[in-house]
């Protein structure tokens, strides 16, 4: 695609992204397939394809207005688009670009403006959150119904200590664990099973120190915060895993471990910080890309999951699919240890989920989940499991459905076997 930026982003190394990424495109459209706000609306604007061209137009001096936002908005950043696109667009770093631009030249005000600073603030304060959902547990029976379906319930999991059963004669093996800020509050099972199932596979988990990996900022208007919580996470786990070099830094929630993962991409015009954001990036891995598919069928064969073969639906987080390019990777290692996966009709579009997307758009966010609730319906399994807090969550508030982590799943199934021998 031609271009023709405006000496005022020609200058800045946001404008020079923007250019190369919409240079690559060809203006296909084959995107628009596979876009879930395109699928749900219909509009060229609220597909990828339209996005692009927005953001050029702006890139050019064209004029912007509420309908740009909106359209912009809109989006999930949820990456499908980048997944098949045959021109290799890198859309979500576009994307960035666009809205950190708009907000430059047309500031959010008023109540939306309000709403998304209460939301990143109160997303990344753990203790008020932990404190406030405690107490909307309490009180949910008298609670209004709209609030009332918006508390997660708590989960009823039995996950005991796990001994190290398997790979015990490997060297040590260890991971710091990124908790996250929110998800222990709402479903602290998943860090503990995740410490579980990693210590049956002897591998060590320490505790990654910090909190919020930056993404609630980054994608509610706040990118300079964001930037700056990344600089002080940097600094802080940059030191650790030097001292460490054969360590990694695991993330069992996949929309953060998508962010991690782009770390050097976001600071790449900071001097001071991409290399070392560049050696982080390298030690961030998802669990599955840390967890033997062998040595986990050794741990599972004996289950009664694996030994009943019932099925279990797995829904794939954008994040981890097309996100982490880690498409079908949890399908696999499940498979392999013995587990009957079914992978669920149209499993490259989101749930809706999306981080905030389901609060500031809640329409189009609960057709989606009407959508892959259907499709989940479909097959017909005994559990549903997925890889991220946000998918989670989303799809069990209304469902009732029981939606949980894969890991807590695989340390139920071998909690409940060990308790039986
Ligand atoms: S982003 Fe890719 S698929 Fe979409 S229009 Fe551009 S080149 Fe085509
Ligand atoms: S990131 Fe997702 S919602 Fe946004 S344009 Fe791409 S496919 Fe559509």
């Amino acid at each position: 695609m031609q271009t023709n930026l405006i000496p005022l982003y020609q200058e800045r190394p946001e404008g020079v992204v923007a250019e190369k990424i919409l240079r690559s495109c060809v203006h296909c459209g084959f995107c628009n397939a596979t876009c879930p706000s395109y699928q749900v609306l219909g509009n060229e604007l609220d597909g990828p394809r339209g996005r692009i061209y927005l953001i050029k137009q702006m890139l050019e001096g064209g004029e912007v207005s509420e309908k740009t936002r909106l359209h912009l908005d809109r989006c999930l950043t949820c990456q499908s688009c980048e997944s098949t696109c045959p021109s290799g667009v890198d859309y979500h770093r576009l994307l960035n670009v666009g809205r950190q631009l708009l907000e430059e030249k047309l500031p959010r005000r008023g109540l939306p403006r309000f709403k998304r600073k209460a939301l990143a603030w109160f997303l990344t304060s753990p203790r008020l959150f932990g404190l406030l959902l405690s107490l909307g547990r309490i009180f949910q029976p008298i609670l209004p119904s709209a609030l009332k379906s918006a508390i997660p319930s708590r989960a009823d999991v039995k996950i005991g200590p796990l001994d190290r059963t398997v790979g015990a004669g490997l060297s040590p093996r260890v991971v710091f664990l990124h908790e996250g800020c929110v998800q222990d509050a709402i479903s602290p099972e998943i860090n503990l099973a995740t410490r579980a199932v990693f210590s049956a596979l002897s591998i060590d988990v320490q505790t990654l120190a910090g909190g919020c990996c930056g993404a609630i900022e980054f994608h509610l208007d706040e990118q300079a915060v964001a930037r700056s919580r990344m600089r002080e996470n940097i600094d802080r786990w940059h030191a650790l895993i030097s001292q460490q070099p054969s360590a990694f830094i695991v993330s069992n929630a996949s929309g953060c471990g998508a962010f991690l993962k782009d770390y050097a991409s976001i600071l790449a015009d900071d001097a001071d910080y991409l290399i070392k954001a560049s050696e982080l990036v390298k030690r961030v891995k998802d669990p599955v890309e840390l967890i033997d598919g062998d040595e986990l069928a050794a741990l599972l064969s004996s289950t009664a999951l694996v030994k009943s073969g019932h099925k279990v639906a797995y829904q794939s987080p954008c994040s981890l699919q097309h996100g982490q390019k880690l498409s079908g990777a949890v399908e696999g290692l499940l498979t392999q240890a013995g587990v009957d996966i079914s992978v669920l009709r149209d499993a490259h579009l989101c749930c809706g989920s999306a981080g905030t997307y389901s609060i500031l758009q809640s329409g189009i966010s609960q057709e989606l989940k009407q959508r892959k609730l259907a499709s989940i319906s479909d097959v017909n399994a005994r559990h549903v499991v997925t890889a991220n807090i946000g998918c989670q969550t989303h799809l069990n508030s209304d469902s009732g459905l029981g939606v949980k982590h894969w890991l807590v799943l695989v340390a139920e199934m071998i909690t409940m076997t060990r308790s039986e021998s």
